[in-house]
Order: structure tokens, then sequence, then C-alpha cells
């Protein structure tokens, strides 16, 4: 492939152009049996839908390129192909780090598999260099899991440091990359073994789609026994799905782009405002945000949060959710429309989230309008 952007690669999905036909839209093949030849050989190596369905194969390629890797594969969730990651390279005994900020559905099913594999989950603030590098077991710590910006206070991890302290100690390096996307980090060249996608957020971007994938570094050992970990347990993407989402992905450039700038701009104009805390990290004096500006590229992401009132009272907060019109109730991110959640709700006082916290994801409204529902909402609320 020619040195074009990524933005370029999506817009004409890798150029393609069917060799028969020369539709630049790919066909959605939905068998499940393919013939043999008159050798009875099989063409292309294909012989039965689960893992042999070409319709994903344009989608794979394309993630492949935006990561910069050499392989992909689409599960039918995020959580499939994450779970997929510690069930297929981890056994009984193994350490594995875990950060103790991020994905809530992932952390919870965790602390079940731990307990039925005999796997040592430790959760630990990949934040902090020094107690990552402290946390670190050489040769008992197999997997290390990142996930920066992390959920849902968008704490920033150090990809290269933290993945070049877990290289030294014998761990392999799996991101979370979903709330980054590819259009602004590309953890495999930071050194990064493996990312996974809920493609469900970003890379499908409209809200009407589950999907996950994993993109390899390299073609390596692992990486074959996760292909043969999907074929036999089945977690295959059908074929819809897949066309689907190689669709929706021509527009992330444009779409994450656009609903970052926003974001970044309604960051800025709710930091005005002294009674809220903002966090993003593409603000000057947010935590992470040195080393965001290293290793995210063109923006800071389309989520933020806000903290309203005292850090475990859930009023202000419930309240001013309670006045916003146009941002829908809802949970995700990464959809065309804009979500505003109260994740304490959600998750409980186990979970983490501060009783304060709404998180808000930016869509692709006009972002003035945006503006002027938060700003309506903090006037209401008496909070401006
Ligand atoms: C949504 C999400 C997941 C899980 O993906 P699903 O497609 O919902 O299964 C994992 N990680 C992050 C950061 C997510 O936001």
């Amino acid at each position: 492939m020619a040195e074009y952007h990524n933005a370029t690669h999506a817009a004409a999905a890798l150029h393609f152009e069917d060799a028969r036909t020369g539709a630049l839209n790919p066909p959605i093949v939905t068998s499940t049996v393919y013939a043999r030849d008159q050798n009875y050989q099989q063409r292309e190596h294909r012989g039965y839908a689960r893992d042999q369905n070409p319709t994903g194969e344009l989608a794979e390629a394309m993630l492949t390129q935006f990561e910069h890797g050499a392989a992909a594969m689409l599960f039918p969730s995020g959580m499939a192909a994450a779970t997929a990651v510690f069930r297929t390279l981890l056994a009984p005994g193994d350490h594995v780090l875990v950060p103790s900020k991020g994905y809530f559905t992932l952390r919870n099913w965790l602390q079940r598999f731990a307990s039925q594999w005999h796997v040592e989950v430790q959760f630990v603030d990949t934040t902090d260099l020094a107690s990552f590098a402290a946390a670190l077991r050489p040769g008992r710590t197999k997997l290390v899991w990142l996930e920066s910006p992390a959920n849902p206070t968008w704490d920033i991890t150090d990809l290269a440091a933290t993945t070049e302290l877990a290289h030294r100690a014998g761990a392999y390096v799996a991101v979370d990359n979903t709330t980054a996307s590819p259009v602004f980090t590309q953890p495999l060249r930071l050194g990064a073994d493996l990312v996974m996608h809920s493609a469900t957020k970003y890379l499908a971007g409209h809200g009407d789609l589950l999907a996950g994938a994993l993109v390899t570094r390299i073609d390596d050992e692992p990486w074959q026994r996760l292909r043969d970990y999907r074929r036999y347990d089945g977690a295959c993407l059908g074929p819809q799905e897949a066309w689907l989402l190689q669709r929706s992905m021509r527009t992330l450039f444009v779409r994450v782009h656009a609903a970052a700038r926003s974001a970044a701009t309604i960051a800025a104009h709710l930091q005005r405002y002294r009674k809220l805390k903002v966090l993003y990290p593409g603000l000057a004096d947010a935590p992470g945000h040195a080393i965001a500006a290293q290793q995210m590229h063109g923006g800071f992401g389309a989520v933020l949060s806000l903290q309203i009132g005292a850090i475990d009272d859930t009023t202000q907060a419930r309240g001013l959710l309670q006045h916003l019109q146009l941002f829908a109730k809802a949970t995700s991110f990464g959809s065309t429309e804009s979500y505003v959640e109260h994740r304490y709700t959600i998750e409980g006082a186990a979970g983490g989230a501060p009783a304060n916290l709404l998180r808000l994801s930016i869509g692709l409204e006009a972002m003035e309008d945006l503006i002027a529902d938060l700003d309506a909402a903090l006037r209401i609320g008496g909070v401006v």
C-alpha cells in the first residue's frame, strides 16, 4: 500500500475494487458453505463459514492498516475480543496486571475469571510508573493490560514506558485502544504487542452495531493461538455486521476528528466555571496532558467528564443531568449523538467512579447547540 494517510485509506476502504465487476463496495457474502473445485480442492482455503467467511476481511485489513499491525481479527463484541486474550494467553498460576481504573465490565469479568481459572489478577495504577514497575513480577507476569485514556476519569497511561517495563519483565502487552481510537493513538507503534477495540464505539460510530477486534504487531505464536481460539470458540462476527463495520470505518477519521474538536472546545468552555472540575486529557493542566500530547496525535478524544459538588455527593451531578435536553441520558460513547451518564448510578460505590461525576460523550451535533444545552442546564441547576 502506498504511503497515504490513514484517512485516505479509510475513505476508499483501502481502494477496494471487486475483481469481477469493478464494484467499489464489497459484496456481503452470506454463504456458510463453500464448494470444492474439480480436483476436490478448496478455493482460497475456504470450507465453512465460521471463521472463513470473506466479508469481514476488508474491515480486518483496514484495522491492520490503521493500527500499523500485521493482522487483525473481528469478534462479535469488544468483550468477546478482550476475554479471548485473557483466556488464550494465561494459564493457571500466571499473574496479570490490569489498570485499577478502566472499563467496568471487563474489571467485573476479570474478578470472576481470576477465581475460576486460578489466575492472579492484580489491579494497579498504571499511570504511576513506580507502582507499575513494583507490581511487575519478572517471569510470572505473563500479560499486562493497558487502557488510555481510561474510563471514566480519562487518566493517561504512558504506553511506551509501561510497555518497555513490561517487556523487560517478560510480559505480553495488550492495549484497549477503544477510547483513543486509531485516529489518535497507535499503541503497536509504541511497542505494544496487541490492540483491542470495542468496535461498537468509534469504529462503528453510529450506535447501531456491536463488534470487537484485535490487531497484532507481529504474526507470532500468541496470535496463532488467538486465531485458534476464535475458530474453536466460534466467536466470529456475522457478515452483515462485518460489512457495516467496514462501511462505517470509511468515515472514521472525519467523525472522530469532528467530535474531538467539539470535545476540546466544550472542555475549555466548562473549565471556566469555578464550581466544575473538568476531566479531559487535552486540557493543559490535566495530570496526564504532557504524556497525552506525546502519544495522542491530532486530538485528545471525544469523551470528557465533569465533577460537581462534593466528591461523595450525587445530588448536583444527578440534578444537572436531568436539566440537559440535547444529551441523551445513555451509557456508551462514540456515536453520532451526544450522551451524558452518571457512572456512579451504574457501577455503585464499589465501581470506583466518583459520585459527583458526569461522563459526556460528544457526538456530531453543532457544537454551539451542545454548549448552549450545557450552559442552560448549569443555569437552571443554579451552578452558574
Ligand atoms: C465498550 C467497551 C468495551 C466492551 O466492548 P463491547 O463491544 O461493548 O463488548 C471494552 N473497552 C472499552 C474501553 C469500552 O468502552
